[in-house]
């Protein structure tokens, strides 16, 4: 033991990006004891009044948690979490209807993006087998020799890093990709979707608590577009404005914005207030929201990429940071199988991790129509029902799609197969009461045309009942 540990401690790990990703990353090999090298292109947060960057908060499930957990730091962080039980549908007419994402004990918890990324830097930095860069960009890699170049931000003096492993944690326009990419045949694709994001506030109510009922993630769907708000610790709600960019680049007037909001969030007005509708709606820019896949994700036993470097998704199931932390649980797993052999490891890890990544990219993809269109509608309600009075009689049988995906660590492309048996079985089902309610139907006729008493006394009543419930369905 004492042998690999010291192995281990002679081998360097260079760590490309501390954000959210990079830094649990991190935190998984000092724990390991490998001499840990962080670079990260930004100050330290921690050190900054504003953080430029991406979503205030993120919804934070199993995943991600069990992958916190790993590295001893889920407590704290559920501990500042808001726990959210279900969506909150905020319909044109201002009525509020609540569906549940779960049983009763089944949450997601918004997290402040920025906290979370601080918590984990501090926790890495314990460690004395670590060192974090900060203020130091990525600018080339040498994948093969294990050496990747940084510049300093002020000096703009390069300087090479060379180590064991490169682990490419920067993002979703990664450079260590891109040079991965060279270098082993590499399948890429990426998509822009058409909608972009806006971040606007809502402050706290008069009394200084929360002006709306916080334990929910509030959803305003609109069709070809939505708005959500997540809770956060300090009262407020962060309202995220999802919508194509075509439409983005009408409003241009606080006129425009104003009688947008009118039109669409009527009731979302005395909420923010005009003045901070008007002036976040004019300062905060518009966010891209793009998908990446690629695969594999390593190079021998020099390099692997994880997070969004591996897998950008669209935001709309709340899984990009949650598969991206679960990443690190399953390399470390696999590594931890293989006795640190990294040749044997990350090509295990890229293989059996890449199905399961796209599967949660194109869920991703399919909850974006979901979330802004389904959800307002009857059917939906009735399957969500329906899902969940199955689960609750058959509750290792039939998991619903939402909850294996955000309260399981069902692996994402068996989350997608099972869904898909379900869904068979739900259009047999319908199928099958649709043959019955026709047959019943026609015997009635039959009945009535030929003057023939019913069979069972009561068939017609029960018949006529199952139409007018089918009625409600179709
Ligand atoms: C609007 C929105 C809402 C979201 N909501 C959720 C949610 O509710 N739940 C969820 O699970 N996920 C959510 N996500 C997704 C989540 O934000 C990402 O999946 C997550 O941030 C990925 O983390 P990462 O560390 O891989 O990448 P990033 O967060 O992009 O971090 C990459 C880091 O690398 C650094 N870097 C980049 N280039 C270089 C370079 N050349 N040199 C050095 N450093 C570099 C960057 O500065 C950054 O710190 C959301 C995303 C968006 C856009």
């Amino acid at each position: 033991m004492e042998d690999k540990n010291k192995e281990k401690e002679q081998k360097k790990i260079i760590v490309v990006g501390a954000g959210l990703v990079g830094s649990l990353q991190a935190l998984y090999f000092a724990q390991r004891s490998y001499n840990v090298q962080v670079y990260e292109y930004r100050p330290d947060p921690r050190t900054q009044a504003n953080v430029a960057g991406r979503s205030i908060n993120l919804a934070l499930s199993k995943r991600g948690r069990e992958a916190l957990k790993g590295v001893g730091a889920e407590e704290h962080v559920v501990k500042t979490g808001i726990p959210m039980h279900s969506r909150m549908i905020h319909s044109h007419d201002g009525k509020q209807s609540a569906i549940p994402y779960g049983k009763k004990h089944q949450y997601i918890l918004s997290i402040d993006r920025r906290a979370l990324n601080e918590h984990l830097i501090s926790l890495v930095e314990k460690h004395p087998n670590v060192d974090f860069h900060f203020d130091s960009k990525c600018v080339d890699a040498n994948i093969k020799n294990t050496e990747v170049t940084f510049q300093d931000k002020e000096s703009k003096v390069d300087s090479i890093e060379q180590g064991d492993l490169i682990v490419g944690c920067d993002g979703s326009f990664s450079g260590i990709r891109k040079q991965l990419m060279k270098l082993n045949r590499m399948n890429y694709s990426q998509v822009y979707i058409p909608h972009g994001y806006k971040e606007i506030e809502m402050p706290p109510g008069s009394d200084g608590d929360f002006i709306m009922a916080p334990n929910y993630l509030h959803i305003w769907p609109r069709g070809t577009f939505m708005m959500i708000a997540l809770p956060n610790q300090n009262k407020t709600f962060t309202c995220t404005l999802f919508m194509p960019y075509a439409i983005f680049d009408q409003i241009k007037t606080e006129e425009d914005i104003m009688s947008f909001f009118e039109r669409e969030f009527p009731d979302s007005i005395p909420l923010i207030g005009k003045e901070k509708i008007i002036s976040d709606y004019k300062t905060n820019p518009v966010g891209d929201l793009i998908s990446v896949k690629c695969s594999p994700y390593h190079y021998q036993d020099k390099c692997v990429i994880v997070g969004d470097a591996a897998h950008a998704m669209v935001p709309f199931y709340g899984q990009g940071m949650n598969c991206g932390f679960e990443d690190c649980l399953v390399l470390h797993q696999i590594l931890d199988k293989h006795n640190g052999d990294f040749m044997a490891g990350l090509e295990e890890y890229s293989r059996t991790r890449n199905p399961d990544a796209e599967a949660i990219i194109d869920l991703a993809m399919y909850n974006y129509l979901e979330m802004r269109d389904h959800v307002n509608s009857k059917l939906y309600v009735l399957r969500k029902y329906f899902d969940g009075f199955l689960n609750w009689i058959l509750p290792r049988h039939w998991i619903p799609l939402y909850t294996m995906t955000t309260f399981t660590r069902i692996p994402y492309h068996k989350v997608i197969e099972k869904s898909k048996k379900q869904d068979q079985i739900v259009q047999k089902l319908i199928t099958g009461i649709k043959v019955l309610s026709l047959i019943g139907i026609s015997v009635i006729v039959y009945q009535r045309r030929e003057n023939i008493p019913p069979l069972v006394k009561d068939f017609s009543v029960f018949t006529v009942n199952v139409q007018d419930t089918l009625k409600g369905i179709f």
